[in-house]
């Protein structure tokens, strides 16, 4: 857990546009979202495929720079800081599940948990405790010396979670995170999501195709031709 107060975990996003250049004309992925979201507070994204929600959940993590507009986390505007400062936003207050696991293959279980924690020197506390926690968290202790080809999907999946939840941050980041699962596991990761989520009072956005996996969480919005609707 951080030391934050709640509210400096809160996000708020206004304005947010997203163009590229192309030959002809500027292509025009996101053009006014605004949101605001407290700690705890958890969002379903839904669209068509290529209307802009990837390129948000970027842009939201700072992957991305938008092109307009305004991104707040508390008292801090990530897009003012330089790209040292940006990449330590990142690793404190930035967690990424995407619909790959992106899990290193060489790493166990419990070392892929800890990875992100190596971003943070210096930050103190027992980081091989915290994340063995993490990993009983998500249910798969068990595993914790598995490389991620002896798990299943699923299992990956949770992995994922417990690595995203490794450095506590405010901002929990999912990109289709059940699109690789069937029914039944992407039923559990999205309830897991929810319940961690609510644990470390952070703030969940989800970017999924699937109806049943949006009514997991509080809030559904819904992209189309770059509003947030
Ligand atoms: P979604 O996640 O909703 O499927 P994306 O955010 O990935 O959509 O993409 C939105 C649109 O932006 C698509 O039309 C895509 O082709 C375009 N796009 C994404 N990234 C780039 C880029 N780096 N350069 C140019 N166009 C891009
Ligand atoms: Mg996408």
């Amino acid at each position: 857990m951080t030391d934050g107060t709640d509210r400096n975990r809160s996000l708020k996003v206004v304005g947010l546009g997203k163009e590229y250049p192309t030959p002809a004309a500027p292509l025009v992925v996101l053009k006014d979202v605004s949101l605001e979201m407290s700690p705890g507070d958890t969002l379903a994204i839904v669209g068509p495929s290529g209307s802009g929600k990837s390129t948000l959940l970027n842009i939201l993590g700072t992957l991305d720079h938008p092109s307009a507009g305004t991104v707040r986390f508390g008292e801090i505007d990530p897009f003012s800081l330089q790209e040292s400062g940006l990449a330590r936003f990142r690793s404190e207050h930035v967690g990424f599940i995407f619909q790959d696991h992106h899990l290193l293959p060489q790493c166990t279980a419990l070392e892929n948990v800890l990875l992100p924690r190596i971003a943070l020197e210096g930050k103190a506390g027992d980081a091989v405790g915290r994340a063995k926690e993490l990993l009983r968290l998500v249910g798969i202790d068990q595993r914790e010396t598995h490389f991620p080809s002896e798990l299943s999907g699923g299992e990956r999946q949770r992995v994922a979670v417990a690595r995203a939840m490794m450095n506590a941050p405010g901002l929990l980041l999912c990109d289709e995170p059940t699109g690789n699962l069937d029914a039944v596991n992407a039923k559990a990761i999205g309830e897991l999501l929810a319940s961690v989520a609510g644990t470390i009072r952070a703030i969940l956005i989800v970017v999924t195709h699937s109806p049943i996996l949006a009514a997991t969480f509080s809030k559904q919005m819904e992209m189309r031709e770059g509003l947030l609707v």
